[in-house]
């Protein structure tokens, strides 16, 4: 009740949810009240609140990836991140705005329209999951479920103050989410703080006969082990993170209080160099476009979704489905992954930015096995104006504001964004940790001693 209130209130401005599940929420909350007044046993999210980004399946409702090619489009089935959510007794409130596909950085590429910050409404969100965000931060739910491929949780989350954790890559089932880059996208909460993360996590995580490629690693009872021992850690941060001009200076003083604050507590604390920063964006670029431009060619008008009302044969009906139903960002992807696929450009282009995407991945394990964590920024600024920095107008400045958030996907380690203060004009700073694959454990204490 109290949600849907929230949601009745504040989503025609906030515009977050593209659907709420009224009926079916409600539906939920009773069959657990009966369940709970006949004494029966209840699951590990009883009666928590949660949305979901538009690129998650759940059966017999709409699935867009806020895109036009998707209108009326419904899952075919639950993916198995959401379905163990429902076995514990989740309730699910709505499927919510994004990026077209999950491609941006502002929620300002989606099909229905921009998504706006609570914490200043001229202000985009981030993104790709900026609904996901927004609607945790307006209190329109418990917590959200998003998608990251290159910082689409962790970005949104600390553009609005709260917690955005990237599992390490396979760590959860991809099945039933929209792909948008098969080797880089990673399921991942956003929460309001540490605990809720790791509880959500816990009960996602773990191997599913469904995704072939999903880790068949045991998964800890994160939620119970958020004790922090700090004896022996050793804490890198990138150095630039307090120096670099890119870096807005209240995000540069909030590292640095920080690294402070961690040094007086007796840790070893160091100031690193990231080798191969330069290259981690271009290295990103190439692979998920290329990536994405074979994923969705599956959007044809035939199979999913919107169909061209004017087709005189059926080559003319895919380019016309193609060329109204996608959005400008996502054409530009398409056109530039199958560039880089194109066979007089692979070597040069894929093939090459496979090989870095080799070097940087070992080169963040061994960081990240010499320090138990890396601490930098989650983005470069907090939140900008809507239009500001928009993909219409300045597609590179838009890539280049990923630069801190790509790292992580590129290697496949975990990451977090936790809250770290404001801004001079009150908004949100985000701090963000990096662990070595499969150290969420740790990643979680230390989030949660930190936060
Ligand atoms: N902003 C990045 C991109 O546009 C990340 C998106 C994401 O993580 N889904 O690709």
């Amino acid at each position: 009740g109290h949600y849907l209130r929230n949601i009745e209130e504040k989503n025609k401005t906030l515009n977050a949810f593209v659907e709420v599940y009224t009926d079916f929420a409600l539906a939920q909350a009773q069959a657990l009240d009966a369940r709970i007044k006949a004494g029966e046993p209840v699951g590990r999210l009883a009666g928590m609140v949660i949305g979901i980004k538009d690129v998650l399946c759940l059966k017999d409702f709409g699935l867009q990836g806020s895109s036009k090619i998707l209108d009326k489009f419904k899952s075919q089935f639950t993916g198995t991140a959401i379905q163990r959510l429902l076995d514990e007794d989740a309730i699910i409130i709505g499927r919510q705005n994004c990026d077209e596909f999950a491609m941006g950085s502002s929620n300002e590429n989606s099909a229905f329209g921009v998504v706006r910050n609570a914490a200043d409404t001229t202000r985009v969100p981030g993104g790709s999951s900026g609904g996901s965000a927004v609607a945790v931060q307006a209190d329109m739910c418990w917590a959200s479920i998003g998608s990251d491929t290159g910082g689409s949780v962790r970005q949104p989350a600390s553009f609005c103050g709260l917690v955005g954790l990237k599992p390490t890559y396979s760590r959860i089932s991809r099945y039933g989410l929209i792909a948008y880059a098969s080797s880089f996208d990673c399921i991942g909460p956003i929460t309001r703080n540490v605990p809720d993360a790791a509880l959500l996590l816990e009960v996602m995580a773990g191997a599913d006969d469904f995704d072939s490629t999903v880790s068949q690693k045991p998964v800890p009872a994160y939620s119970q082990q958020l004790a922090w021992n700090g004896a022996g850690k050793k804490i890198a941060y990138l150095r630039e993170s307090l120096e670099s001009e890119a870096i807005a200076p209240a995000i540069r003083e909030s590292m640095k209080k920080r690294v402070e604050f961690l040094k007086q507590q007796g840790y070893t604390v160091e100031g690193v160099e990231f080798p191969l920063l330069e290259y981690i964006l271009p290295t990103y670029y190439i692979l998920t476009m290329a990536e994405a431009s074979a994923n969705l060619s599956r959007y044809d008008g035939v199979r999913y979704g919107h169909r061209t009302e004017n087709a005189p044969d059926l080559e003319t009906m895919y380019k016309r489905t193609r060329a109204e139903g996608f959005g400008r960002e996502v054409k530009r992807r398409i056109m530039l992954g199958t560039f880089v696929l194109s066979a007089s450009y692979y070597d040069a282009y894929f093939t090459k930015a496979q090989r870095v995407r080799r070097l940087i991945k070992e080169k963040t394990e061994s960081l990240l096995t010499e320090y138990d964590f890396l601490l930098m920024p989650t983005s470069p600024t907090t939140a900008f104006k809507i239009g500001e920095n928009s993909a219409e107008s300045d597609p590179l400045a838009m890539f280049l504001a990923d630069i801190y958030s790509v790292q992580a996907n590129v290697a496949g380690v975990t990451g977090i964004s936790i809250p770290a203060g404001n801004d001079e004009q009150n908004l949100p700073i985000g701090l963000q940790i990096m662990a070595n694959a499969f150290r969420e454990t740790d990643l979680l204490a230390f989030s949660n001693y930190l936060e």
